[in-house]
């Protein structure tokens, strides 16, 4: 990469970026928010299709009462305030893979409001509030490659036309690509917890839009924004952003003006590119839909979905941390997914020592696994098994290498640590006395020199001769035995 000159630096320091995101998350219903047709991922083009969905004139929208369920449940855990009616509106632009020429959608009176999520800066801890959460529905999907004539045509594929999403929007709170990222992640973490999506990314789940404007230090007023949409990772958001930030500043010192459009990033080239001028709300002509009643939360119902909402990441890190006796750093890998977080909690209370449990997660596991390139959910060695291998070594059954061994036994073999342990004939270190003592006479007998200088007053020389011992007995014996024996014999 070009270094910068002096003169760069000190023109982007004197901005700072203003950066607000968009993200639209899929429900993990069965059925499509006005229809009944399946949401399945992967299905043949346009067979999950009916009238409704296919936007035939005449056909009615039913609300799927499982949809506003999820997005309740959602932006409750986004500590959002639910409104207690909500409507939905026709948001009108023409696009060949929108059959209706309108989408439903909610526009001024949104399903749910003023929520937050709180992020780690490199300040501390800072809140990003959340404007609003609402329920809309997907279009469908314009296809370019992959069929025959794809040279010259494109095809449309309808069935995710018309599958529940909600879009989450921030406050322009965020001032730093890093601070975008971080923010993504949190959002990621709490929906996966809520379960009611699957966000994944690759199947578009999850699809992340960033608005973003820089302005001089200290002015309060926002500069041009621009709108990056539908980048695939939230490592290229951050790309995305650091690359926009930098032109933006570019383009106002070199005497230019920033023209409020969409761009797309190319995550080949690192850059973004203009593909059209933004819209702006008024040019949708958003008007409520005739064709749905307003949508009622009452209290009741929402206090019933507050019963489903489960302990939140940040909450659950605070009490395993109290609960455990582990570090931060610990509680976050812990608590990555729900099922990890979970799997780990039922070891740890059925395990002798729940620190160790978590000890051997970050001392024995995370190695291995970063190592083979494994996810933790892909480890060989489940939470059950590190919590047995923690119980055999809390009650001195087998010594830390001995573990060692095991766990590369297990990750060599792809099985499970109580697997391998049953392999290896249950191998325990040694605390056969007279085997022991019988090698101590030996390892003393063949350094007399040493054995001398103990018996003179250097007493640290012990730690030669257990070094010896363990070293006979092939790492077998039991350091603890090991030492009372050779202090009995080169004392007595
Ligand atoms: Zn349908």
């Amino acid at each position: 990469m070009a270094t910068l000159s002096d003169s760069t630096v000190a023109a982007r320091a004197k901005y700072e970026p203003v950066i607000g995101l968009e993200v639209h998350v899929q429900l993990l219903t069965a059925t499509k928010i006005f229809c009944s047709c399946s949401t399945r991922f992967g299905a043949p083009p346009n067979t999950n299709v009916c009238p409704v969905c296919l936007g035939l004139p005449g056909a009615l929208p039913v609300l799927n009462k499982r949809a506003v369920e999820f997005a309740t449940l959602a932006a409750t855990a986004l500590d959002c305030r639910i409104n207690e009616t909500s409507i939905f509106a026709r948001k009108n632009y023409f696009y060949p893979d929108l059959p209706k020429g309108y989408q439903i959608s909610q526009y001024d009176k949104p399903l749910a409001e003023h929520g937050a999520i709180e992020i780690k800066t490199a300040g501390g801890a800072k809140k990003i509030g959340i404007t609003r959460v609402h329920l809309e529905e997907d279009a469908g999907k314009s296809l370019h490659e992959g069929f025959l004539d794809a040279a010259e045509k494109t095809a449309i594929d309808l069935n995710r036309s018309g599958v529940p999403l909600i879009e989450i929007v921030s406050e322009p709170d965020i001032a730093t690509p890093d601070e975008a990222y971080e923010y993504l992640t949190r959002l990621k973490e709490i929906i996966l917890y809520t379960g009611v999506s699957d966000c994944n990314m690759e199947e578009g789940s999850l699809r992340c839009d960033a608005n973003v404007s820089v302005r001089p230090r200290g002015q309060k007023e926002f500069g041009t924004k621009t709108e990056i949409k539908n980048v695939n990772s939230f490592r290229f958001i951050r790309e995305a952003l650091i690359y926009e930030i930098e032109r933006q500043v570019d383009v106002i010192e070199s005497g230019g003006k920033i023209t409020q459009e969409t761009r797309l990033y190319n995550s080949n080239e690192g850059k973004t590119y203009s593909m059209r001028s933004k819209e702006q709300a008024h040019d949708y002509r958003y008007f409520p839909e005739p064709d749905l009643l307003p949508l009622v939360v009452d209290e009741k119902w929402q206090a019933e979905i507050r019963r489903m909402l489960p302990e939140l990441p940040e909450a659950r890190r605070k009490r395993m941390i109290r609960d455990y006796g582990i570090n931060e750093q610990d509680a976050r890998t812990l608590t990555l997914t729900k099922s990890l977080a979970d799997q780990f909690e039922e070891a740890a209370k059925a395990a002798k020592n729940p620190k160790r449990v978590a000890n051997l997660v970050q001392s024995e596991l995370m190695g291995r696994l970063k190592a083979k390139g494994l996810e933790i959910e892909q480890s060989p060695v489940t939470m059950k098994g590190v919590a047995e291998s923690a119980d055999l070594v809390e009650s001195g059954t087998i010594s830390g290498k001995m573990l060692k061994d095991l766990y590369d036994l297990s990750f060599e073999r792809g099985k499970d640590f109580p697997v391998v342990y049953e392999e290896e004939g249950r191998p325990q270190q040694s605390s056969d006395t007279s085997a022991l003592e019988k090698i101590a006479d030996e390892i003393i007998a063949a350094n007399p020199k040493q054995a001398e200088q103990y018996r003179a007053g250097k007493k640290t020389v012990i730690g030669f001769f257990v070094g010896q011992v363990m070293k006979a007995s092939k790492g077998q014996a039991n350091p603890q035995l090991v030492n009372e024996v050779l202090t009995k014999k080169l004392e007595g």
